[in-house]
């Protein structure tokens, strides 16, 4: 197989945990094909096969199911795999980990825009302050020149 760029999601495990207690409490018939959708998320590779489409690496690491997955409607897609046909509306390990793997990516592009947009804030705040400081000192220092 040609090499291709695995899919590289980071997210934290608190973002994981959030995403996992939610999907499980909205869809319990789902609960144990989320779990084991952590486990591909963990350890096993996720491949770009094209648009809206991936390679999921399967238990037996030599084998890939061909799993697709709209861009527009993230509830759509299909895998290769046999529990695909079996899975509560498709939603076999395979599917779900994708749509996991792109939510947590989704949460943490947010995350760090709220983190950057703090950070601004903080120095933001920091340069008005510097700016009162350097203002009183220089008041201070006039003052202290007219004694
Ligand atoms: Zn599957």
């Amino acid at each position: 197989m040609e090499t291709r760029e695995a899919l590289t999601v980071d997210p934290s495990l608190s973002t994981i945990r959030q995403l996992v207690q939610r999907g499980k409490k909205q869809k319990p018939e789902l609960s144990s094909r989320i779990e084991k959708a952590l486990v591909i998320l963990a350890f096993r590779e996720i491949l770009p096969n094209g648009p809206g489409a991936w390679l999921i690496q399967s238990d037996d690491p030599s084998k890939y199911y061909e799993v697709s997955a709209e861009e527009s409607d993230r509830l759509a897609g299909t895998c290769t795999c046999p529990d695909f046909a079996k899975a509560p509306r498709g939603w076999c390990k395979h599917r779900l980990a994708l749509l996991l793997a792109r939510k947590a990516a989704r949460v943490e592009a947010a995350k760090e825009v709220v983190k950057n947009y703090r950070e601004a804030q903080r120095r933001e705040a920091a340069a008005k302050t510097s700016l009162a400081y350097a203002a009183a000192a220089g008041e201070v220092s006039r003052a202290m020149a007219g004694l």
